[in-house]
């Protein structure tokens, strides 16, 4: 029996199951398709993701293969973001998903992690002491938990019977990958003007004469897994466009919609869910990838101290209790920004309205705080400003704080040089610093960057800590 099964090998249960790993937890990922498929659906990484990056040493290689575009705007209302946003990353780092796939798998093999591909989990039953999974070729494997990180159609939520609620798709967009044989300049200018408008259309270069267009079908299809034909996606662009700019080759055609629902549970007994498997919204924004990044994020290192027994009571629920509602706001955000897409004239006149609005800083610095995910602040029952967001990269004394974060454990940052966590060595670090960058004598960091106490007082320290880190081991 291995520690975890992680059901699903995209950017979500690879990126869990590496932070398993740091954490010297058995895990196997299961994955349906016996190779990645070549469709690039995610664009790039907001600021919260690349911090995590950093957070583990991988950035580098991100930088490597990413470009940078400037930040800004919200439903495609474009403005320069504000000045000193609060990260070292103001940026979005353009990268497609697959390369972000390809990474982050090579850092969960590095770390130990056992990828099985062409293994489709049909089947699961639990009971209190494990979790058995049936593969589609008859395969059975136990676990002590199991993470569904198998996407929008999760066959985990289902076989958990978690409920999956929201709206159904009432608009859809064509999407796919082509050959453009018009020049790009022509391209260029008639998306410009037909964009004016109609911000439901787009062409943007992958490099080689391929590009990747989107354009507004006609209604929604019956079945929406049947991908599109090159006629239709031509025939809708040139309705809105005058041209279909000689689109051929097809890479990938494909169809999504603005379904957006929420699981009712993130957790059932030892069946967990995380990322699209938890979570589906309309692609606007960006932040489906991201945020399925940031659950793993979350999840593991709470999974990691249940499985290696020294978890508080809470604190595997605690990402339930975090995370949803995290989801639930970026679903909200994104049935916004499909509202501001529309043509109706009441929808134009509220787009043109926020559009002012935008122009103010504080106005501005919400909407990106809120796109990027470093505005989240969990709610730890303390009303310090701090306490329950993530704390920024610093530059301290004995290098950047990021850095000192690689290996998942907290972190207590003490200006005072008085306090202590010694009960908690292998799960707490503590690097004493005086630089002028904290304004706080003290604050303790969750593996995640999270800031969970702030003070300077070693009993009032003490009484915090376990509620994370469970009680003193020596
Ligand atoms: C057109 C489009 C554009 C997008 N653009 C962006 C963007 O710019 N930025 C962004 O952040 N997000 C974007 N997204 C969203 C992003 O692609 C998803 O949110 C992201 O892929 C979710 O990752 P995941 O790992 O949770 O799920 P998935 O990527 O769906 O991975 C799930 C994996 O589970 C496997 N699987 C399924 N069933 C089983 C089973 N029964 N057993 C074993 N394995 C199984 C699948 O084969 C798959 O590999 C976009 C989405 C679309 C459609």
């Amino acid at each position: 029996m291995v520690d975890v099964i992680v059901a699903g090998g995209g950017p979500t249960g690879v990126m869990l199951a590496a932070e398993l790993r740091l954490h010297g937890v058995d895990v196997v990922v299961v994955e349906k398709d016996a190779e990645p498929l070549p469709v690039v659906r995610g664009l790039g990484l907001h600021a919260r993701s690349i911090e995590l990056m950093d957070m583990r040493g991988l950035l580098e290689r991100f930088l490597a293969l990413g470009t940078l575009y400037p930040l800004g705007g919200f439903a495609g209302i474009r403005k320069p973001a504000p000045e000193r946003l609060d990260t070292a990353h103001p940026y979005i780092l353009g990268i497609p998903q697959t390369l972000t796939e390809r990474l982050l798998t090579e850092h969960a093999i590095g770390l130990g992690a056992e990828i099985r591909r062409g293994c489709e989990l049909v089947r699961l039953s639990q009971d209190e002491h494990g979790v058995s999974v049936e593969l589609a070729d008859g395969t059975q494997l136990g676990s002590r938990y199991l993470v569904g990180c198998d996407g929008g159609r999760s066959a985990v939520r289902k076989l958990a019977g978690v409920g999956f609620p929201g709206e159904p798709a009432r608009v859809e967009w064509l999407l796919g990958e082509v050959q453009l044989t018009a020049p790009p300049e022509t391209i260029d200018a008639v998306i410009t003007e037909v964009r004016k408008t109609h911000k439901g259309f787009g062409a943007g270069p992958l490099g080689g004469g391929a590009y990747r267009v989107v354009a507004p079908a006609d209604g929604v299809a019956e079945d929406r897994t049947v991908a599109p034909t090159l006629e239709e996606l031509k025939q809708q662009v040139r309705k809105l466009a005058g041209t279909d700019f000689g689109a051929h080759s097809p890479r990938w055609l494909s169809r999504f919609g603005d379904a957006t629902r929420l699981a009712e549970r993130y957790r059932t007994g030892r069946v967990l869910l995380a990322g699209d498997a938890a979570h589906i919204h309309p692609p606007l924004g960006g932040q489906g990838l991201n945020l399925g990044i940031q659950d793993a994020f979350n999840l593991g290192w709470k999974l990691a101290a249940e499985v290696n027994g020294w978890a508080p009571e809470g604190l595997l629920d605690s990402y339930h209790t975090e995370r949803h509602p995290v989801a639930a706001d970026v679903l909200d955000n994104t049935r916004a920004q499909v509202e501001l897409q529309s043509l109706e004239p009441g929808a134009q006149a509220v787009r043109r309205l926020l559009a002012e609005l935008m122009d103010f800083d504080d106005v501005n610095r919400y909407l990106i705080e809120k796109i990027t995910a470093i505005g989240i602040r969990y709610d730890f029952g303390d009303d310090h400003p701090l306490v329950g967001r993530r704390l920024r990269d610093l530059e301290l004394q004995q290098g950047r704080l990021y850095e000192l974060m690689r290996g998942g454990r907290g972190l207590l940052l003490d200006q005072t040089g008085r306090l202590s966590v010694a009960g908690w060595a292998g799960r707490v670090d503590h690097v004493i610093d005086r630089s002028e960058d904290l304004d706080t004598p003290a604050l303790l960091l969750r593996p995640d960057g999270h800031v969970a106490w702030v003070g300077q007082d070693q009993q009032d320290l003490l009484s915090h800590v376990p509620q994370w880190f469970g009680v003193a081991a020596n």
